[in-house]
């Protein structure tokens, strides 16, 4: 079960080997003769040969996540930033495009909109609320993927995963989900029909603020081979291996994430080090236990916050009055995470005097930590964006965002009933 695969999983020591998972800090291994070099090279033997591709603490950590996701390959990268952009240039690159729903992360949004459009993948955003019919005429000939969010980050959408399988899927092409705010111990949306499962792992995967990191999960289930025309990256020779077609090597399980090792990590090395990877699995081992008590706090937060005089509105799905709330009975039944929106009556200036007055609660940009944070995204990580684009990406300009910690639920709500007291 998924306690005991937070706990246990990818690691198993065999007689005499270290109980916790071993740091391998090497950049480099060694072998006997350049024949078994060459052959590793050449992807003809599995093994390690440099840390930038692969490494055994790294890919202890990647098994864990993947057997919690119900994977089949799994992959640790240096940041979500970088799983997610590995997850989509990995089928999808220059004359491509790709589907995405329009509530997602503001760094993913900037990545996709911006940094991807200059390398030639174009994206079409849709509301994660749109109908079938919208969904399906967002597609074009050239489309090669779906993007969502499970939980956006920070607009709380919840996503109707099996809508978005569906429609990728009737054009061919895989879905992928970031689940970086449910986390599989609240939802897999592999079991939902998601291909591809992306997270920060910077968030409640670590869960104390100590290290980013980024993880690619496959789920082993899309056929590329199927839809050999649309992917020719995965399905006819790559040179730069010679002439190993990934599709037809490494099968359904494990083509893709072979692929992203052997060319992105290569060409890229966005790569965590081993030390990272043994922090991510420290975080691992509670994240069930932890991901319990955010839900808790948070569920308590929400309550709170909504039956203020002085709150104009509150998102949060575990709340029976939330635009979310069925969706979040059907997907996220034993909870959602610890994060909270909100708006304080008065707009954008009320929202930064809350803030300045929260004692317990700190200013980051950070979320799911174990320690209270609070942040004003329209001033800090969606500036980038116009008043257009935040209200698309549902952030509106007195959005203030709280992740509840692992704290005691009355401390928090005494700090918050104080901050709102002096506005
Ligand atoms: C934070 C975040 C990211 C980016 O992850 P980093 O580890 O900060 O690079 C991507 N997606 C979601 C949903 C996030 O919350």
């Amino acid at each position: 079960m998924i306690g005991t695969d937070c706990v246990q999983g990818g690691y198993t020591p065999k007689n005499g080997e270290p109980r916790q998972i071993p740091i391998i800090q090497s950049t480099t291994f060694k072998y006997d003769t350049s024949e078994h070099m060459g052959q590793l090279f050449d992807l003809e033997a599995s093994g390690y040969f440099y840390s930038r591709l692969q490494n055994p603490t790294c890919d202890f950590v990647a098994a864990k996540i993947a057997k919690l996701e119900g994977g089949t390959a799994a992959m640790l990268t240096s940041s979500g930033q970088a799983a997610n952009f590995f997850a989509v240039f990995n089928i999808a690159t220059a004359g491509d495009h790709v589907v995405s729903s329009s509530t997602i992360y503001g760094g993913t949004y900037n990545l996709f909109a911006v940094t991807m459009k200059k390398m030639g993948v174009d994206f079409t955003f849709v509301s994660p609320d749109c109908s079938d019919e919208e969904l399906n005429a967002a597609f074009r000939p050239n489309t090669k993927a779906v993007f969502g969010e499970t939980i956006a980050n920070p607009a709380l959408t919840v996503l109707d995963i099996e809508k978005f399988a569906r429609a990728a899927h009737s054009h061919g092409v895989p879905l992928i989900i970031d689940n970086t705010f449910a986390t599989p111990v609240n939802c897999r949306p592999i079991e939902w029909g998601a291909d591809i499962v992306t997270h920060s792992t910077t968030k409640y995967m670590d869960g104390h603020g100590v290290s980013v990191g980024g993880c690619i999960v496959d789920s082993g289930k899309f056929d590329w081979l199927k839809h050999a025309d649309k992917f020719p990256g995965l399905t006819t020779p790559d040179e730069s291996y010679h002439g190993i077609t990934y599709a037809e090597k490494f099968g359904l399980e494990g083509a893709y994430i072979t692929k992203a090792t052997a060319q992105l990590m290569r060409d890229f090395g966005s790569t965590p080090s081993p030390q990272s990877a043994f922090y991510l699995n420290l975080g691992l081992e509670s994240l069930h236990v932890r991901m319990a008590r955010h839900c808790e706090n948070g569920q308590r937060v929400a309550e709170f916050l909504s039956s203020h005089p002085k709150v104009g509105w509150v998102n949060y799905c575990g709340l029976p009055g939330d635009r979310y709330h069925a969706l979040a009975e059907k997907y996220l039944p034993n909870g959602s995470c610890g994060v909270v929106s909100f708006g304080v009556k008065g707009g954008r200036a009320a929202a930064e005097a809350f803030m300045k007055n929260l004692r317990l609660a700190a200013i980051e940009t950070h979320v799911a930590d174990a320690r209270t944070c609070c942040l004003h995204p329209a001033s800090a990580t969606h500036r980038q964006m116009n008043d257009e684009e935040l209200i698309a990406a549902g952030v509106s300009p007195d959005l203030v965002r709280m992740s509840c910690g692992l704290e005691d639920a009355e401390d928090l709500i005494s700090d918050i009933a104080q901050a709102l007291e002096k506005i």
